[in-house]
């Protein structure tokens, strides 16, 4: 099954409990990110790339205006030059990173029938781009051991309506094996 690897907005400003918009908790799973990075067949790194006054900002703190360091994402996170290739980088405005056009024809292109998702925030972009993979006819796999979550009550309710959607929970280790 041709599979790409969705790493939903792993900057600094959510990883890192001096970004801007700091998810905590997050940088504990920048090392399974990271992991999962290295081993994708091809990894889509989606990324909050803002302006100063982006309509977004109404409803959430500044965070990731382009090139501040915040928007930046780990090094850990970024594939090495040699294999840049297999990494796409997909800048958005909004939540859901179909929303940005390249999105949609790319996995056209690449043929892509399953999608291994993780990142940050669970009950936020991570749930947008599950459900818009969904909605495109893709196998998605949320990986648990990879994401992290503002609200826990909120990202179990978005695990059960993932579920009845079709969508798949799994783990770094599973998904790598591709036995999810
Ligand atoms: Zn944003």
């Amino acid at each position: 099954m041709k599979t790409v690897f969705f790493d939903i907005d792993t900057q600094i400003d959510f990883l890192y409990p001096a970004g801007a918009l700091y998810v905590p908790g997050a940088e504990r799973i920048i090392p399974a990110v990271a992991e999962l990075n290295r081993h994708a067949p091809l990894v889509i790194s989606t990324v909050c790339a803002h302006s100063e006054d982006d309509p977004e900002f109404k409803l959430y703190p500044h965070h990731c205006v382009v090139s501040t360091t915040g928007q930046s994402k780990p090094a850990a996170t970024l594939l090495e030059k040699s294999d840049a290739a297999r990494q796409v980088i997909l800048e958005k405005q909004e939540l859901d990173c179909f929303s940005n056009p390249r999105l949609a024809p790319l996995l056209e292109e690449l043929g892509a029938e399953r999608a291994v998702v993780y990142g940050v925030v669970t009950e936020i972009c991570v749930r947008f781009a599950a459900f818009g993979l969904l909605k495109r006819g893709l196998r998605v796999e949320v990986v648990t051991d990879a994401i992290q979550a503002l609200d826990d009550d909120a990202a179990r309710k978005m695990f059960s309506e993932f579920q009845a959607a079709g969508g798949h929970l799994t783990t770094m280790s599973a998904a790598l094996a591709g036995r999810s």
